[in-house]
């Protein structure tokens, strides 16, 4: 005969930013927790702005496993490490820490999230192709790495502060060349020519700004991919069908990058499909 164990027992995971409260995670791995029969919670924890440090080592004391990292922290995360993965290392941010009884381990998981989100979950093998990532800051600097690693033949790297896309750049550049991918930056008028795939990991739907992209650089039938996702997503969807392209949203991102992080801790891998089915479900019935 079994026993479920009290909820005090089990253990504890959480998504520590600020702000936190639109965060999907929650929702997210408890789906994930039920597929895989772990017993784990789940939780959301504001962190003050000025202290995210000592948010994460009291929510470790209190006997947290791990946790998530999202914005504005994940620059401040890898430092909190002992054990920092080669991705996070290059990213210089992570969005997972693992509190192990031997040490303390960060990683970044968002760039395998959308890789896998690009070819599994849309189709789009990215070797070979020219490819626009429009954003250097967190989210940009996480997704570069594992984008030059799916082997396509260029990555442009365009940002509204060009200095910063350039600073990406320089630490890639070595990445870039063991993989043989062409890696340029610049400023947002920078990108010349069409590109296959369009990723605007730049925060202009968020801010209700205008696309940061030139229509005339979609390639015919382009794969265009918002990090965002939700209603502040739909102008640059709606950007991308009317100009012959094929939108994405971030949704897919999100819980590949939620099942690397579930993976990193539990040692098991869900299954995304259908708890992206399910979450894109939640999301639209509440719109
Ligand atoms: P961040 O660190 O604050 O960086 C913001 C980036 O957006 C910077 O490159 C900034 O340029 C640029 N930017 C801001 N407003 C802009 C505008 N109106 N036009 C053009 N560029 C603008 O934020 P982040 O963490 O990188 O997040 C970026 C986006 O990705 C957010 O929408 C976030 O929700 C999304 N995201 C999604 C996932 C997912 O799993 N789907 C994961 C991570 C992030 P400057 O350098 O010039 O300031």
């Amino acid at each position: 005969m079994t026993h479920d164990r009290p909820e005090a027992d089990l253990d504890r995971y959480a998504v520590l930013g600020n702000p936190v409260a639109h965060s999907q995670s929650p929702f997210i791995h408890a789906a994930f927790a039920r597929q895989m029969g772990e017993r784990m919670t789940y939780e959301r924890v504001l962190a003050p702005m000025d202290g995210f440090v000592e948010t994460v080592r009291a929510f470790a004391a209190a006997g947290g496993c791990g946790c998530n990292v999202t914005v504005p922290f994940k620059f401040e995360a890898p430092a909190l490490a002992a054990r920092v993965s080669a991705r996070a290392r290059l990213a210089g941010a992570a969005n997972v820490l693992g509190f192990d009884a031997d040490g303390w381990w960060a990683d970044n998981t968002d760039g395998i999230g959308l890789v896998r989100d690009i070819i599994d979950g849309a189709g789009v093998p990215l070797r070979g192709l020219r490819l626009l990532l429009v954003g250097a800051g967190g989210a940009g600097a996480g997704v570069l790495g594992p984008l030059i690693e799916a082997g396509p033949a260029e990555v442009m790297v365009a940002n509204r502060t060009p200095e910063r896309a350039q600073t990406l750049m320089l630490r890639h550049a070595a990445w870039a060349d063991q993989h043989g991918v062409r890696l340029q930056a610049g400023a947002l008028d920078a990108p010349a020519g069409r590109f296959d795939v369009v990723i605007n990991a730049s925060a202009s739907s968020l801010a209700g700004g205008a696309v940061p992209v030139a229509p005339g650089r979609l390639a015919d039938g382009a794969l265009a991919v918002d990090l965002m996702y939700g209603a502040p997503a739909r102008p640059f969807l709606d950007w991308a069908s009317a100009h012959g392209a094929r939108p994405r949203d971030g949704l897919g991102m999100l819980v590949e990058q939620a099942a690397e992080a579930f993976f990193g801790w539990r040692g098991c891998r869900p299954e995304t499909g259908p708890v992206l089915a399910a979450l894109r479900e939640r999301l639209e019935a509440k719109a």
